[in-house]
């Protein structure tokens, strides 16, 4: 049975030395009871304490890392059902396919194209992460060529699928310094995969003919020694396959079910007729509960909305997204541009420096810490004072880059007005509007353009 935070402190050395990354055992106990950490993170446990903890301490879902560099990524490690719960940690991961068999140019066109979808939002980079290459009969060499000239040539990591422990041999030869997941061992190569992924220290996907099917295969690969495991019920039909990753998180969860504590790997790439189809599906499973999900391609029209559901999805309920306090500059500002102030919360600046942009007025845009609160919540919450806001505008430096002492302040909050200009004596405070959407008129009305 789990053991409580608590209850697993007491088995620590009680040192708080923080080499395992947290400032107390007691933070660390925590995280181990809520598998937010692993037990080989603190190398002062005793042995009769690693006995004891080791299976309490492991996650419930094993987080696996997949592939290398700036596309790296984690699928896996989630505590929770509901992400109102607490929250969802580590995003799923999107994946598109290539044919091993496809042409060199064409390759390489494919590569380039895909390599241009990444979006700027809330200031963070939205990307895709894996190209799965697909053994289509071409033999060993030609997958293995494919796959290195991705591995080499992009930034994308890897799942190598195929069925034949030759060509995924030949894959993982040429491929295995950017850590691919080998997919997928059966009943029938289950050994043959495991032994492949062992002798590289990969991750391998399992696929069976129902969630029941997956237990003996991972508990197979267990007793391997293999721990980075991704699991595929197999079902490729709409209802089957949403039962399936339903019952598996539940199982790990809630069953306290080992066998079935991976990451899933998802194919709405072979369960659909459309793009559209494929993408609704897609999204489904960034919902419920795809650690991986595999498209048939990438393209704009649909990759965008789910990397926008995914950041929602696995973006912390109960912390606001915020951006870093500091001047931001936009539309290459002068001394003479206006000057605004405003709130960390991310959808605030991004919505104001939005209009701002689209009003072509270039200005200068102060962000405050507020606890990524929006203005008028942070203003009732005494995080937008005028005190508060007059003494970051001083220390902000901003000075030092106009030559002009007028301070626009957010329209919802006008009553911090007088006492900004306390704390500002030589500054002029202006108002701005209530709504963003009347930036643009406002700006461009200031400047007299
Ligand atoms: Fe405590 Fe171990 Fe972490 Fe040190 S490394 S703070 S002993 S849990």
């Amino acid at each position: 049975m789990a053991l409580t935070g608590i209850q697993i402190f007491k088995l620590l050395p009680k040192t708080n030395c923080k080499e395992c990354g947290v400032p107390t055992c007691l933070a660390f106990a925590m995280n181990l009871a809520s598998g937010k950490a692993e037990l080989d993170n603190c190398p002062y446990v005793s042995d009769e304490a690693r006995e004891k903890l080791a299976e309490a301490s492991a996650p419930p879902i094993r987080p696996v890392k997949l592939g290398k560099g700036v596309r790296e990524a984690t699928a896996g490690g989630e505590t929770v059902m509901y992400r109102h719960e607490k929250t969802f940690y580590n995003p799923t991961t999107l994946a598109a396919t290539i044919p091993a068999s496809m042409a060199e140019a064409d390759l390489a066109a494919r590569l380039t194209a895909w390599n241009a979808f990444q979006y700027e939002r809330v200031g963070l980079n939205l990307r895709p992460e894996l190209i799965a290459v697909k053994d289509d009969g071409a033999g060993p060499d030609a997958f293995a060529k494919t796959a290195k000239t991705i591995a080499e040539t992009s930034e994308f990591n890897l799942i190598l699928m195929s069925e034949d422990p030759e060509v995924m041999k030949a894959g993982v030869e040429a491929t295995a310094f950017k850590r691919p997941l080998i997919y997928g061992a059966t009943e029938a190569t289950v050994e043959a995969f495991g032994e492949i992924a062992k002798a590289a220290e990969l991750p391998v996907a399992v696929k069976a003919d129902g969630v029941e099917a997956l237990i003996p295969l991972t508990d197979k690969l267990t007793a391997m020694g293999i721990k980075d495991i991704v699991i595929d019920s197999g079902s490729r039909d709409l209802k089957g396959s949403f039962a399936d990753q339903v019952a598996i998180r539940r199982a790990a969860l809630k069953g306290g079910n080992r066998s079935l504590g991976f990451p899933t790997i998802t194919f709405p790439c072979e369960m659909a007729g459309n793009a559209d189809m494929e993408a609704l599906i897609a999204g489904m499973f960034v919902a419920k509960y795809g650690g991986i999900v595999v498209l048939s391609e990438f393209n704009t029209e649909t990759l965008f909305p789910l990397l926008l559901e995914r950041l929602n999805i696995f973006t912390d309920p109960q912390r606001p997204m915020t951006v870093t306090e500091g001047i931001y500059e936009i539309g290459n500002p002068d001394e003479n541009s206006p000057v605004m102030v405003t709130t960390n919360f991310a959808l605030t600046y991004f919505i104001v420096s939005g209009e701002a942009e689209g009003s072509r007025v270039p200005c200068w845009l102060l962000i405050k810490e507020a606890e990524g609160l929006s203005v008028l919540t942070a203003w009732a919450a005494g995080k937008f004072s005028g005190d508060d806001v007059g003494i970051f505008v001083k220390k902000s430096g901003i000075s030092d880059k106009i030559k002009h002492n007028e301070l626009i302040i957010p329209g919802y909050a006008a009553a911090i007005a007088g006492d900004v200009e306390e704390e500002l004596p030589d500054w002029n405070i202006t108002v701005g509007p209530r709504e963003a959407a009347h930036l643009p008129a406002f700006l461009k009305a200031k400047v007299g353009a």
